[in-house]
């Protein structure tokens, strides 16, 4: 008997199985320089190769949005030029030109230090290979295959191998590499499949047949059990089921407290894909859209139109309020098509608004895709790190000619749209009261807020122990805001991290928080936390 310790809980449960260990096919390509005259050929055999991939692509995007991307991923013009320079000018043949394009992307992506951003490298991967499996004429592995229960052990897991996944067989997964904002991680959460990621060194300690006990949420691997271990663990497994079920069952209950006052519960999302699956919690709404997702993604700053598909389908997905963040860019957020200077401190640097304000052209067609999304559902604008009354009232300003804008081309849009900000800078807090005469809500970022009032960078490990929101000063400036928007009676929300810890509710369901937003994962907890404390359970 072994146990491992894990840190990275993709998705909380138990699971009692055997192993399978899901090994991947060696997709190396044979590397050979070409003639002149095989140029032709080779890009053809590239073309040919992408059609197929397209055509898969197609059908399952049909089921699945995850694909929709990939599909713009491998018809990517950037791609092919990429392809076609490898082969017409490095005489390199189809294989390895398509090899290296795609690695090249990859490592665009996963330089980033934004978590989210760098796991979108596996995407471009997941594409990746499945052209290399069609020059090289073999078949991917099926996870769909698998005929028993089974706990899935694999270096990582794609896209690809995920919508496979048949939750009668597929009891837990393990994977070598990977985060917790990963495809594997998304999708497992979403099915319910108890999942670790990012777990070193498991491949070589586990094979198939192996008997595993796991607890993701408690982040424990045990490799072969003993028989008392194994029972035990059958036990909190049936406990951790009871549990989930009763949580599901508190889903309708509304979060009222004793003076008549009802809590939102809302989430956090980065595409209209995190609604669709967030929508069996039963949210109150989104409290935050991270929209420089849709940025980042991209090959180039995506259009009005092309943004206002996106609010769209959100705007129809969320019945409920829908909270769309304009872009916070800067600070670990780049973006792979446009060159940020350097920064001697990024975070303190050209951020968020600042970008936004500077580069008035690219906020309107933001603020107009935004505007006209608000005619499909309860739309609300919020921008982040403000740190000036003027500086609210000039985004607002650019909201109101973009208004303007719109009624004269006959475009519609809800003419009383929301206009509130984050909550995140010390100034906001400072100054708080005059912001809560001008804004129409207010959301408290507890991300940066901690790492702004406590000078303590939110991303740097030496000093994680320093980074708390627990601090005296983080809970005294939360309840200053808090006071501060009831004073002019607009709500307070929160977005930032501390809003799906349960340790947190009493304190800030006691400060008067309006609405708590997080990621979905947390919803059922914070929940039935709220109902505990307002005695509705
Ligand atoms: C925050 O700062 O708390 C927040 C929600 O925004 P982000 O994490 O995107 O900076
Ligand atoms: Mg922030």
């Amino acid at each position: 008997m072994e146990k491992v310790y894990v840190s990275k809980t993709a998705s909380r449960g138990i699971a009692v199985a055997k192993i399978y260990k899901y090994e991947e096919l060696d997709l190396s390509p044979v590397q050979c320089k070409i003639p002149e005259q095989d140029k032709e050929g080779q890009v053809s055999q590239f073309l040919d190769a992408r059609e197929s991939v397209r055509a898969e692509l197609e059908k399952l995007a049909v089921t699945n949005e995850i694909f929709s991307a990939h599909l713009e991923m491998v018809m990517d013009f950037t791609l092919e030029d990429s392809v076609k320079s490898k082969i017409n000018n490095d005489a390199e043949n189809a294989e390895s030109a398509v090899s290296e394009a795609i690695a090249e992307v990859a490592a665009v992506f996963e330089m980033m230090d934004d978590e989210y951003m760098k796991e979108r490298a596996a995407d471009i991967q997941d594409v990746g290979k499945r052209l290399m499996a069609q020059l090289k004429g073999v078949q991917l592995p099926d996870i769909g295959n698998l005929q028993e229960e089974a706990i899935i052990l694999a270096k990582d897991l794609f896209p690809s191998d995920t919508v496979k996944i048949n939750t009668d067989y597929v009891k837990g997964i393990i994977t070598e590499e990977g985060g917790v904002t990963s495809h594997v991680s998304i999708i497992a959460k979403n099915l319910g499949i108890p999942t670790l990621v990012g777990v070193k060194g498991i491949l070589g300690k586990l094979n198939t047949g192996d008997t595993v006990c796991m607890d993701a949420g408690e982040g424990v691997i045990i490799i072969s059990p003993e028989e008392a271990v194994l029972n035990e663990y059958k036990q909190k497994k049936q406990e951790y089921e009871d549990e989930k079920q009763r949580l599901e069952k508190l889903r309708d209950k509304p979060v009222i407290t004793k003076d008549g006052k009802k809590i939102s519960l809302c989430v956090n999302v980065g595409n209209a894909e995190d609604i669709e699956r967030a929508l069996p919690v039963k949210m109150d709404g989104v409290g935050l859209f991270r929209s420089e997702l849709l940025y980042m993604e991209n090959t180039h700053f995506p259009t009005e139109e092309e943004q206002f598909q996106v609010y769209k389908r959100a705007a129809e997905l969320c019945t409920q309020e829908l909270t769309i963040r304009t872009l916070d860019i800067g600070g670990d957020k780049e973006l792979p098509y446009f060159e940020f200077e350097k920064e001697d401190n990024p975070f303190l640097g050209w951020r968020a608004i600042r970008i936004s304000l500077d580069m008035k052209e690219m906020f309107k067609e933001q603020l107009r895709a935004i505007l006209r999304a608000s005619a499909f559902g309860n739309v609300r604008i919020m921008f982040p790190m403000i740190i000036s009354v003027e500086e609210l009232r000039e985004a607002k300003a650019v909201v109101e000619e973009c208004k303007k804008e719109l009624r004269e081309e006959g475009k519609e849009f809800c003419e009383n749209i929301e206009t509130g900000m984050m909550m995140e800078t010390p100034a906001s807090v400072l100054l708080a009261e005059e912001f809560a005469k001008e804004a129409d809500f207010f959301s408290i970022g507890t991300n940066d807020l901690t790492q702004y009032l406590l000078a303590v960078d939110r991303g740097n490990k030496k000093i994680a122990d320093k980074y708390s929101y627990f601090h005296p000063a983080v809970l005294s400036a939360i309840k200053h805001i808090i006071d501060a928007a009831h004073k002019e009676n607009i709500k307070a929300g929160m977005c930032g991290e501390m809003a799906g810890d349960v340790k947190a509710a009493e304190i800030l369901l006691g400060y008067g928080l309006d609405e708590f937003s997080m990621s979905a994962g947390s919803v059922d907890y914070i929940r039935e936390e709220l109902l505990k404390l307002t005695g509705n359970i």
